[in-house]
């Protein structure tokens, strides 16, 4: 509900950012006044700072992590093993195995997971972009680091159905990932334990 007295295009502001997970009308409102409060230039470079993100950042053609350039700053990281590929629903997720410091692998971002309620079928993943990358060689296993919920299950097996019969080990995070988790909400150690104790798929 817009806050009656307040200028339009700033009600059109909090009404952009309540749409952000986590943030509700009370908190919209806040960072709007807080960002007014402090000038233009603040305005100014919030505004720039997300149009160079709507103009430059692009899904990397590799591993459809973000990037705003040709490849994502993994991918051209002359430091990760290519023959590793580790598959994820999102960037979140991502960004949480990242976060352990210890893979040095490569990604692949699917896009979400298999789901009949949200209507997501297979063929709105990349998973046949993550066929092809296999089928470019080069690629010795993925490990398939979906959610641990009956989404992510069915996403890895189907995953694994699309690979059959091609040269590359796949691998599943063992188990210790508590059932229904999502990749993105689990603490370090847990990661780093189910992702070492991977096994085949
Ligand atoms: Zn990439």
């Amino acid at each position: 509900m817009p806050s009656p007295g307040l200028p339009a295009s700033v009600n059109g502001l909090i009404a952009e950012l309540k749409k952000l997970p986590g943030v509700g009308e009370k908190t919209a409102t806040r960072y709007v006044l807080h960002l007014l409060g402090r000038g233009r230039d603040a305005a100014d470079a919030l505004g720039g700072a997300l149009s160079a993100v709507s103009t430059k950042v692009r899904p990397c053609p590799r591993c459809h992590f973000l990037a705003d350039g040709d490849l994502c700053e993994l991918c051209r990281d002359p430091g990760r093993d290519i023959s590793v590929v580790c598959v994820v629903e999102g960037a979140p997720d991502l960004l949480a195995i990242e976060k352990m410091g210890e893979y040095r692998g490569s990604y692949h971002v699917l896009g979400g997971a298999i789901s009949a309620i949200r209507g997501v079928t297979p063929d709105r993943l990349r998973i046949r972009e993550l066929v092809a990358r296999v089928d470019a060689g080069g690629v010795a296993e993925v490990i398939v680091a979906t959610g641990a919920d009956a989404e992510g299950e069915t996403t890895a097996l189907y995953v694994r159905k699309a690979l059959e019969g091609r040269p590359v080990r796949v691998t599943r995070p063992a188990t210790g990932i508590p059932m229904g988790s999502s990749i993105e909400f689990l603490d370090s150690v847990t990661l780093l334990r189910a992702i070492r104790g991977r096994k085949e798929l």
